[in-house]
């Protein structure tokens, strides 16, 4: 059984649920796993050391059939709150902070069985795309030491890509579930707005933040979204609509016949897009063509004014969210400050990094009085423009594909001291949120320059997720698989 952790979730699980691999079984892989690849790809900030023990009590019961994910070993961003263990948002400010309260989708995963055996590293509070503001160091790529993850769910990304778990939450508030699922080759699942609940997630851009699923095939992200998808009252965004069999559809996969693809021409002409990922794309296309898809061309014409919108109704929505890292309630604080006010600049200052500064200071200039008209009203109608133009496109199409990022993924230090730069990584990502709508990371192959992963982009209407994955498990089955990442095999 030394080869457990080559395999997928879905795998996995009916394994365990046979009785033919044991939870100590599992979860002792994932921790040997960990232990061989850590040193270099560095994903989690926390591996918890019970997780064996809890291992060891499931198995004293035996599988359970009722619990779909019984005994699967799992790792959740370090966004979430996780009952009793550390959760530090990948920020100084939160390093002591251990909650006593799941996070909603946490505790569905566990009540389904899994087993959590870690917290993944991240860009700080969510902000960035390549997990290089985490204040715990950086992830590697593991398809690459010398190329970031991608971010912000980078060690979330890395962890499932090495094989340390066999899924991983992400959240994604402009791409972070998405964009490093592109870069290190895995599937990547973003929710409609409302799906999943977002009560334990450390909150960034409130009316964009969601969370959702990173795993290693379509089948097991609809196992895991399946869990972790549903109403919640402590949430009251959560969006009280049944959730469907996302399992059962897949079984009835078939071909593409019938699938219109709407392809927006500002992402497929779009400048600055590298020749590999777009070769990547259209060769995919051409594979779901073969299946009986069908392609035509559609707008959206917002992309243009996307960065600058999330941009000031991100920060806006994170100046306020962050308020409440005051150094009182919360992690750091700090100890020499004589007076409140100094208490509060001082421990905020030493306990948020530069990114996150940066943004409280974007975010709160964008609603101060005399600019709140110019810059946040002004985005908030331009967002319901874009809205429109997703409306539109689906009256044309089923899904609408495109390139999840412009490019493979980068290497350290090439765009982190460029702010603008690294906005610019976004731009294929962040409309969905703006739109609150369901989209996902295909990995269609290996860019022919950097030999690094290229994932193709699906969206989809609001609550079609069931069909998305549908849809992409039947594409995934006929695309050549990837190899595993060079240097971890
Ligand atoms: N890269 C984007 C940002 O820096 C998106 C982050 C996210 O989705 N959490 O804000």
């Amino acid at each position: 059984m030394s080869d457990l952790h080559l395999k997928s979730l879905t795998e996995i699980r009916s394994l365990l649920a046979s009785g033919e691999v044991t939870a100590e079984q599992a979860v002792s892989a994932a921790l040997d796993r960990i232990e061989s690849t850590e040193p270099t790809v560095a994903a989690l900030l926390t591996v918890d050391a019970a997780a064996l023990e809890r291992a060891r009590v499931l198995d004293a019961s035996g599988p359970d059939p009722e619990r779909p994910l019984w005994g699967v070993p799992l790792v959740m961003k370090d966004v979430l709150t996780t009952k009793d263990l550390r959760t530090t948002c990948g920020s100084k400010i939160l390093d002591t902070f251990t909650p006593f309260y799941d996070a909603t989708c946490v505790r569905r995963l566990k009540d389904a069985g899994a087993i959590i055996i870690g917290k993944a590293n991240m860009d700080e509070f969510a902000m960035g795309s390549s997990t290089e503001n985490s204040a715990y160091g950086r992830t590697t790529n593991p398809w690459d030491p010398n190329r970031v993850p991608g971010g912000s769910s980078g060690g979330s990304a890395a962890s499932v890509a090495a094989h340390q778990c066999y899924g991983a939450t992400g959240t994604d508030t402009g791409g972070s579930i998405r964009q490093p699922a592109s870069f290190c080759g895995i599937v990547g699942v973003k929710p409609t707005y409302g799906r999943v609940s977002r009560y334990g997630l450390v909150a960034f851009g409130s009316s964009l933040d969601q969370a959702g699923t990173m795993t290693r095939t379509v089948e097991d992200s609809a196992r895991m979204l399946q869990v972790m998808a549903g109403y919640d009252e402590r949430d009251s965004t959560s969006v009280n609509v049944p959730v469907p069999d996302y399992v059962e559809q897949l079984a009835q996969a078939g071909d593409l016949s019938g699938l219109t693809i709407g392809l927006p021409k500002e992402y497929w002409e779009a400048e600055g897009v590298d020749e590999e990922v777009g070769e990547a794309c259209r060769e995919a296309l051409r594979t779901a063509e073969s299946l009986g898809a069908k392609t035509v061309p559609v707008s959206l014409s917002m992309t243009e004014y996307a960065i600058a919108m999330y941009y000031i109704i991100a920060t806006a929505e994170a100046s306020s969210n962050l308020a409440r890292f005051d150094g009182v309630r919360y992690g750091y604080r700090n100890k020499d400050a004589s007076e409140l006010i100094d208490m509060y600049t001082r421990s905020r200052t030493e306990g948020f990094g530069d990114e996150v500064q940066r943004r409280i200071i974007l975010g709160t200039y964008v609603l101060s009085s005399g600019y709140y008209d110019a810059y946040y009203r002004k985005a908030a109608q331009v967002r319901r423009l874009l809205r429109q133009d997703f409306d539109a496109a689906f009256k044309q199409c089923d899904l609408i594909a495109g390139p999840v990022c412009p490019t493979t993924a980068f290497a350290f230090g090439e765009k982190v001291d460029d702010p603008m730069q690294m906005y610019l990584m976004d731009i294929f990502t962040i409309s969905l949120n703006l739109a609150g709508l369901p989209g996902m990371s295909l990995p269609v192959g290996l860019g022919k320059d950097s030999g690094m992963p290229v994932g193709l982009q699906f969206m989809a209407p609001a609550f079609a997720e069931a069909d998305m994955l549908r849809r992409a498990h039947v594409l995934e089955g006929a695309l050549p698989q990837l190899p595993l990442p060079k240097g971890l095999a």
